[in-house]
């Protein structure tokens, strides 16, 4: 066998994520393509895999995906003549306490919103569908039946078989050993049997993704887990189609094979493989059974199946797979590398996610852009802290043990913290602040008044922390708050060419006069929403850019990977050198005044403005935005500074009544003034005309930009969705999010955010209404509303202002 000394694209690792990607690049774009795995295909973790195949995640995309794979998998017999062992089983998921109930009517309404039938089963239904269950402990089950499962193995071989029908070239026995790179490019794969040239790179090594990636020096943190499950011999009375079974109450789950059953689960304390290397001669390799470990499923599945009891286990499978720190894959090209894609991390759900995987993958590859909203998976959610192994391996650990337990709203990790804090950390502990976590960072989400522990009390409906969040509310309506929000991303755009740069890459006009600032968004050539963000002139080459915690490494990677071609302008991240104080409220500027000699009037100091400010002899960049919809300002404060400029305030606002304020809070206000929330109110999958937010883009203007194309195609006609505020009058209901949007009894659409505001005194949701005919203002005006909340309908009045609105703040100014 000869290598070929060249391909336009390279994948590495032959399991069923490479081989999925290699099918759809071949199949879908024609691309040359060449595999290159260094055992046989499917020996890493795919082989022994147990094949039971899901599709309902909480990403309208993600779901998109998995259902994507399992159509693929019903045909792809019928292309390659390789059986997929494809079966529509369907799954039962077992309830056995109420708020596991609930949590299925929210995933049952879910499943509507995107398209699919979930029931919910009563215990004696769940029996005559699976006689050799015990059912006296369930409340009931929710059933999918279109899910089901496969073979892993063989689905894989008829991925490879249909990649070699269109073009590809496979070769098994072959290792990659390093990359030739030019700066941040890879040139050419090297490998044991000689080097590749190419144009692209797909890194789909499975657990060894990490490693592959590091030769090219990109962090891919993932951890591999042990997991077990054992096959058994022949139930009798078990059927062949018996649905796949998930008990998540007992942390096991079920699957039929040739007449047994395939029985594993999800421990909450998981046993980590290497946080070394992983051995390159693990080809078809296992570890030793451990029973010992795996007796906390079998106790608990013997009391679900009582026929596990006797019947003798054929087989026990203890393989490696590759987890992640927060249960999503990682997929898309990685920030420090210019042309290396990945596909790894697949949290025991690969075999589900393969085909849809390697079709959006593929896609990516050869458009340099993700073709939907995959920021849940994208690699770009990830920053440096996930270069610490043993921080990933804590938190992935964490992760994993969380995998059946009951999904409660606003839930927090709790390993690994804290990480980074805040300048303020301490002193708003002291404040008795409850912190969440966000890409590392302590960030106060509430406040617990004297009478309420300082803690989170999870649970299904209406939490410990409502009533303190709700005077936290009202106190910014009425008086001023201070929110620290020093975790912001922060990046400076230098050089003589950032005005240009950024006018190709904002789809608002930001070349406006030293010292204004502007709200905008970041457009894909779709149109769609990559970023949200403000930018603010500092000086004439100098922009400041502020962006959202968590869109750190995203947002910097889509602006450095966007300034044009020869420009002269450069990105730095500048998020540690500021810390961010939000003053809020009526009283924001009489508190400003006090502890400044600079004119803070609405005259000189107008919204949408951004001036260097002094407070406490400390020099601060301060901004006139909001994101509550009252007066205000963003202050950035050298960080070494910002407990002095903070006490500063505090003292200054004492006679204001000044307040620190949490995340949750935030989120109520931003509710009710209509701010959309990158990630769920805007997405890739959603352009700024949908969103309301046309104001924001300068079609206006004759200067091109990202995006701008795709806007004027659809400009003159009717959009197909358009964004929508919703409120709910029954104090009762709770909304989270994909609650099902009803119009006149017909399902139009789901919320993307869902909440309460204590102003208006409402639950509020927003989300897009669609419609093939498109959307009108008579259309969404005429109709009559409902939400579907926990399969439950409840009345709605549908917004397309924002709910609140002091009027002294335009944002549109
Ligand atoms: C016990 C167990 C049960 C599971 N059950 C399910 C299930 O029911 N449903 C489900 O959806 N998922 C399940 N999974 C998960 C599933 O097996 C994985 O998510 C999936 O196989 C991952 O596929 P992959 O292609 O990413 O990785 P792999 O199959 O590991 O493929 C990666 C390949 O890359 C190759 N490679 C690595 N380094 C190099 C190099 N330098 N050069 C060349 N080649 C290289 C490796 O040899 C390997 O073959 C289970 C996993 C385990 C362990």
């Amino acid at each position: 066998m000869t290598l070929p000394s060249q391909a336009a694209v390279v994948v590495i690792g032959g399991g069923i994520i490479g081989c999925s990607t290699a099918y759809h690049l071949a199949r879908d774009h024609k691309v040359d393509v060449v595999l290159l795995e260094q055992g046989k295909l499917t020996s890493g973790s795919t082989w022994h895999a147990a094949g039971l195949v899901g599709q309902l995640r909480s990403s309208a995309s993600i779901t998109r995906v998995l259902k994507y794979s399992v159509d693929l998998y019903k045909g792809l017999e019928a292309e390659t003549g390789l059986a997929t062992g494809w079966k529509m089983t369907g799954c039962l998921r077992l309830a056995t306490n109420a708020d596991r109930w609930t949590e299925y009517k929210r995933l049952a309404t879910t499943a509507k919103s995107f398209g699919m039938d979930m029931h919910l089963l009563s215990p004696a239904e769940v029996k005559a569908m699976w006689p050799l269950m015990e059912t006296g402990d369930l409340v009931g089950a929710s059933w999918l039946p279109t899910d089901g499962q496969a073979s892993p193995s063989d689905i894989t071989q008829s991925l490879a078989k249909g990649a070699r029908m269109h073009g590809a070239k496979l070769y098994e026995d072959v290792r990659v050993t390093g990359f030739e790179m030019k700066g941040d490019r890879i040139t050419a794969v090297k490998t044991d049997q000689g080097d590749i040239a190419c144009d692209k790179v797909v890194n789909c090594a499975g657990q060894w993704a990490r490693q592959v990636g590091a030769m090219a020096g990109i962090n891919v943190p993932l951890q591999p887990v042990k997991h077990q499950y054992i096959v058994t011999e022949k139930i009798a009375g078990l059927a062949t189609d018996a649905p796949t079974l998930r008990d998540p109450d007992r942390r096991t789950y079920f699957k039929e094979e040739v007449g047994g059953l395939v029985m594993g689960g999800y421990e909450p304390n998981p046993q980590a493989w290497t946080t070394g290397e992983v051995p390159n001669d693990w080809e078809f390799r296992l570890f030793d059974d451990d029973y010992d470990h795996f007796e906390q499923h079998l106790i608990q599945a013997i009391a679900r199946v009582p026929a596990l009891e006797t019947v003798g286990v054929k087989q026990m499978i203890n393989g490696p797979e590759s987890f992640t720190p927060d249960g999503n894959f990682i997929l898309g090209v990685a920030p420090e590398c210019a042309n290396m894609f990945v596909g790894a991390g697949f949290n025991a759900f690969g075999i589900a996610s393969g085909g849809g995987a390697g079709w959006v993958l593929a896609q990516w590859v050869v458009d340099g852009e993700a073709p939907l909203d995959l920021w849940v998976v994208d690699i770009r959610r990830f920053s440096n802290l996930h270069r610490d192994r043993h921080w990933v391996c804590e938190r992935t650990l964490e992760a994993y043990g969380k995998h059946y337990t009951i999904g409660f709203p606003h839930e927090e990790y709790a390993s690994g913290r804290p990480r980074i804090v805040s300048p303020l950390y301490e002193r708003l502990k002291r404040q008795r602040a409850v912190f969440g976590s966000k890409l590392g960072w302590e960030r106060p989400n509430w406040f617990a008044p004297e009478s309420v522990e300082p803690k989170d009390v999870y649970s299904m409906g209406r939490q410990n922390w409502f009533a303190a969040v709700g005077d936290e509310h009202r106190h910014v309506r009425e008086h001023v708050g201070i929110f620290d929000q020093s975790s912001f991303a922060k990046y400076e755009l230098s050089g003589p060419d950032a005005a240009k740069a950024l006018d190709w890459i904002c789809a608002n006009d930001v070349s406006k006069p030293v010292g204004r600032l502007t709200y905008t968004q970041l457009l894909n050539t779709r149109g769609g929403i990559e970023a949200d963000l403000t930018v603010s002139r500092l000086a004439e080459e100098k922009f400041y850019i502020v962006t959202g915690t968590g869109f750190r490494t995203h947002d910097a990677s889509w602006i450095s990977d966007h300034i044009g071609e020869g420009l002269d302008a450069r990105l730095t991240d500048v998020t540690e050198d500021f810390g961010t104080l939000s003053l809020m409220g009526p009283r924001a500027r009489d508190v400003l005044s006090a502890v400044t000699g600079s004119d803070v009037s609405n005259a000189s100091f107008p919204f949408g403005h951004i001036r260097e400010i002094v407070i406490a002899g400390h020099t601060v960049r301060a901004l006139r935005v909001t994101y509550v919809g009252e007066l205000g300002w963003e202050l950035h404060v050298p960080i070494a500074a910002t407990g002095e400029v903070f006490d500063a305030l505090m003292a200054a606002g004492k006679e204001h009544d000044i307040r620190p304020v949490g995340y949750r809070a935030l989120e109520s206000l931003r509710l009710e003034k209509g701010y959309r929330a990158w990630g769920s109110d805007i997405t890739p999958n959603d352009t700024p005309l949908e969103a309301g937010l046309g104001w924001a883009v300068k079609l206006r203007k004759n200067t091109d930009f990202v995006g701008r194309r795709a806007l004027e195609k659809v400009g003159g006609a009717s959009l197909k969705k358009r964004f929508a505020g919703f409120t709910v009058d029954d104090p009762e209901i709770v909304l989270l999010g994909r609650e099902t949007i009803l119009r006149d009894g017909e399902p139009v659409g789901y919320l993307t955010s869902g909440g309460h505001g204590y102003t208006v005194g409402k639950n509020i949701g927003y989300g897009y209404v669609r419609s093939a005919d498109g959307v009108s203002d008579d259309f969404l005006a005429s109709g009559s509303y409902e939400l579907v909340v926990a399969m439950q309908r409840t009345p709605a009045n549908i917004h397309l202002e924002p709910l609140y609105d002091p009027a002294m703040e335009r944002v549109k100014a």
